[in-house]
């Protein structure tokens, strides 16, 4: 039987509010770069939050911060909540923080009931999502699910010649624990939606069902810089026509599968106004949720580079710079958050991450899935980030409440 418990959406806020003290902007965003001063202080903040509702605080190598509450049975592995305190250079107040804090008021609503789970519940605050100071992003989770190694970790440098095992150390947060010893049995991550459809839709929850698989290329159409005025039109190899054509069509071949193209980086050279381009090297980022159709799209793609160089006299290349296969969430996850949506009546509707999270290095590793909440306007890794309080203590009560049926579950 479950219990009725309702978080504090007042509480939530203000905790939302004094931590965005730390490394506040005269914009009334965050910049609170991982490993930082500011990130060290907003750790030593959630730190003490933790302990003072009587939970241990283990630290990992990798500097994951895993808040455990006991449960009554001490053989069960936790069932875990979580997300990130580090932001954007120019960051807002809720990409990530939603997460963990929105799990903090779960474990003080289940603390000041004195509500005792079976399973312990763990609330992680995971090193370096965002990526911003040390590339890759998300590499505290990805350290947690073997994806990459301490080492690896360790080894990336900040635009200022700073290891990130260096910048760890200094702050302290190195723990002695081995991420991923401290397993999980499923994993639940709070988070805005980053994007607009919610708000849109008027939807108060994301039922997050996965994560859209990402390939990204390099491209380039290489055709024969010429004289503008002195070339007809039917003899040019012109390598920006070639580019405009395939671009057109690249965009069609998204739409036609409901997935995602974008071309973010181009350039045409020579670069002047009186030479036709010999040569436009761009980028291309196609998404889809499932793998089949984004292989579909990205074949299509080809063909469309290849047809327009060949329509103008041009060679081509595609060359693959990053692929990341579409993470489906945990069935039994998704089923929590939807019934719990049912529970509490709140407008909800099935959608898929189109951005990275946490979250998709632990379903490598342990049952999971995300709750999202709208954010104003879609917009995101912007100082001007902006989400209700409402919206925010639904997400929470959600968490609480897919979190405890998970608990219960026979
Ligand atoms: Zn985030």
């Amino acid at each position: 039987m479950l219990a009725n418990l309702t978080i504090d959406s007042g509480r939530l806020w203000d905790m939302l509010m004094e931590t965005a003290t730390i490394g506040g902007t005269p914009k009334g965003g965050i910049r609170r770069l991982s490993l930082s001063d500011e990130d060290r202080r907003v750790r030593d903040w959630f730190r003490r939050e933790c302990e003072a509702l009587g939970c241990t605080v283990h630290v990992d190598t990798a500097g994951n911060m895993v808040a455990v509450r006991p449960g009554k049975d001490r053989t069960k592995k936790p069932i875990a909540m979580g997300s990130h305190l580090d932001t954007q250079p120019t960051g807002g107040k809720f990409d990530g923080i939603l997460g963990v804090l929105g799990g903090l008021e779960v474990m003080k609503t289940l603390h000041q009931a004195g509500y005792e789970t079976n399973s312990p519940i763990a609330l992680v605050n995971w090193t370096n999502e965002e990526g911003a100071r040390f590339s890759p992003s998300m590499v505290g989770s990805a350290v947690y699910a073997g994806v990459y190694s301490q080492a690896q970790m360790d080894a990336y440098k900040d635009k200022d010649g700073v290891t990130q095992g260096e910048a760890l150390d200094a702050i302290g947060y190195r723990g002695p624990e081995k991420p991923g010893s401290l397993g999980f049995q499923a994993y639940f991550e709070l988070h805005i939606e980053q994007g607009p459809i919610l708000e849109e839709e008027g939807q108060t929850i994301g039922i997050v069902t996965g994560i859209q698989g990402i390939k990204w290329f390099t491209c380039a159409i290489l055709g024969r810089e010429s004289h503008a005025g002195t070339t007809p039109m039917a003899y040019r190899r012109d390598a920006l026509a070639a580019f405009a054509e395939a671009a057109t069509e690249i965009r069609k071949i998204a739409l036609d599968h409901g997935g995602l193209a974008t071309i973010g980086i181009v350039s045409a050279h020579p670069g002047s106004p009186n030479i036709i381009p010999g040569e436009v090297r761009f980028t291309l980022d196609m998404r889809h949720h499932q793998d089949a159709e984004l292989k579909q799209m990205v074949t299509k793609a080809r063909v469309a580079i290849a047809e327009a160089s060949t329509r103008h006299d041009a060679a081509y290349t595609v060359e693959p710079l990053q692929d990341s296969p579409a993470q489906p969430f945990d069935e039994t996850c998704i089923a929590m958050v939807r019934a719990a949506t049912e529970k509490l009546g709140l407008k909800a509707r099935e959608i898929t991450s189109g951005a990275g999270h946490d979250a998709m290095y632990t379903a490598r590793v342990c049952p999971t899935s995300m709750i999202f909440v709208p954010c104003a306007e879609g917009l995101s890794h912007n100082e001007a980030e902006s989400a209700t309080q409402a919206d925010c203590g639904h997400g929470a009560q959600v968490l609480l409440e897919a979190v405890l049926a998970y608990d219960v579950r026979g």
